[in-house]
C-alpha cells in the first residue's frame, strides 16, 4: 500500500476511483492470500478489516477511527468476511469442477462421506454453498450438476442480503443507493473539488465538526449538523423533494444518470438540479468553515458533468 501511495495512489495523486481499483487490484489480493481454503478465527477477520479500513483512509486522507462504510459500498468493496464467503464458494465449486482424471477428484467421493474433514467443514460453514441445491448431507453424490450460473446467483443472493442488512444499520450506507454498483458520483466528469466534498458528504465527514450555524439566529445556538442543515437551508423545497425524504441532496445524488442521455427535459432537469446541489454544497461548506467569506465559485468555471449531461451539438 505504501509503495502505491508514494507512486500517486493518495490523496492528492490519481482519482479516487482508479487508486481504489489499484487497492483491488494489487493490494487487497495480499490480504486475502489463503483465504479461499483456510477457515480462520473471528478476531483474524477483524484485523484483515481493519487492515482494508486503514488502506482506504489512506487513500481518502481519513482520521484514524473515520468510518468507511459508505465508501466501501459506494466502490463495491465487499467486507474480508464477503471475500471469504464468495472466495471459498468459488473454491468448492471449482474442484467438484475439475476433470475426473484428476487426483482430487478420485478422492473426493471418499472425502465428502468422511466425518469432519476440512473441506467438508468449508462447504458446511460456507453460506453461498449452503444455499444451493446440494444432495443430502450424508449422500455419495458430487455436487457436479452445480453450474456457474447457479454459484453467480448464489453469490449475488448472499452479497444482496448482506448490502440490505448494511443499509438498515448503517445510516450513511443507507443513504446512498440500494444496489451492488459502483457509484456514478466516483466516476461522473466533474471538478475534483467537487467530487471530493460529495465523497465527504457520502461518508458523513462533511459538515464535519458542528459549530454554531450563522444562517439561523446565533442565539438559538443551533449547530450545524445535517439534520439541522436540511431544515434551515430549506433543501426539501429548493431542490423539491418529498417531505419524507431523508436527506434531499443524497435522494437527488441516487438519481443522477449513469450514462447520457439524448432526452432533452432529461438533461435540463439535471442541470437544474446540479446546479441547486453546487450552490448547497458551497453555502454548507461556508457555514461549516471559520471563514467568514462566501463561497463563490468563478461563474464562468462551468462543471465538467454540465457539459457532459448536455454535450455541445455539432455544427
Ligand atoms: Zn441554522
Amino acid at each position: 500500500m505504501q509503495a502505491i501511495h508514494q507512486i500517486g495512489a493518495n490523496n492528492s495523486g490519481f482519482d479516487k476511483f482508479l487508486t481504489l481499483r489499484f487497492y483491488k487490484t494489487f493490494v487487497r489480493p495480499v490480504f486475502e492470500y489463503g483465504l479461499s481454503i483456510i477457515n480462520t478465527t473471528k478476531k483474524t477477520f477483524k484485523l484483515l478489516e481493519k487492515a482494508q479500513d486503514n488502506a482506504i483512509r489512506k487513500i481518502f486522507h481519513g482520521h484514524a477511527t473515520s468510518s468507511t462504510q459508505a465508501i466501501k459500498h459506494m466502490n463495491k468493496i465487499a467486507t474480508m468476511e464477503e471475500r471469504k464467503m464468495v472466495l471459498q464458494a468459488k473454491n468448492i465449486y471449482r474442484t467438484f469442477q475439475l476433470p475426473n482424471t484428476t487426483l482430487i477428484y478420485t478422492m473426493l467421493r471418499q472425502v465428502i462421506t468422511t466425518r469432519d474433514t476440512h473441506f467438508k467443514k468449508l462447504q458446511k460453514r460456507n453460506e453461498i454453498w449452503q444455499s444451493l441445491p446440494l444432495p443430502p448431507a450424508n449422500s455419495r453424490t458430487l455436487p457436479i450438476f452445480i453450474t456457474e450460473k447457479l454459484l453467480r446467483e448464489a453469490i449475488n443472493k448472499y452479497l444482496k442480503k448482506n448490502m440490505i442488512q448494511k443499509q438498515c444499520e448503517q445510516f450513511y450506507v443507507g443513504m446512498c443507493r440500494s444496489n451492488i454498483a459502483n457509484d456514478p458520483i466516483m466516476y461522473l466528469p466533474m471538478h475534483n473539488f467537487e467530487r471530493s466534498r460529495i465523497i465527504r458528504w457520502r461518508m458523513g465527514w462533511l459538515p464535519g465538526r458542528p459549530t454554531t450555524c450563522k444562517n439561523c439566529d446565533t442565539t438559538l445556538n443551533n449547530n450545524t449538523t445535517r439534520n439541522h442543515l436540511t431544515q434551515c437551508l430549506k433543501l426539501h423545497q429548493i431542490l423539491q423533494v418529498p417531505i419524507i425524504v431523508t436527506s434531499p441532496i443524497d435522494y437527488i445524488l441516487n438519481q443522477l444518470p449513469t450514462k447520457q442521455t439524448s432526452n432533452r427535459i432529461k438533461q435540463n432537469y439535471f442541470i437544474q438540479k446540479w446546479i441547486q446541489i453546487t450552490k448547497i454544497f458551497n453555502k454548507i461548506e461556508t457555514l461549516c468553515h471559520t471563514t467568514e467569506d462566501e463561497m463563490n465559485p468563478d461563474p464562468e468555471d462551468i462543471s465538467p458533468l454540465i457539459h457532459w449531461l448536455k454535450p455541445p451539438t455539432a455544427n
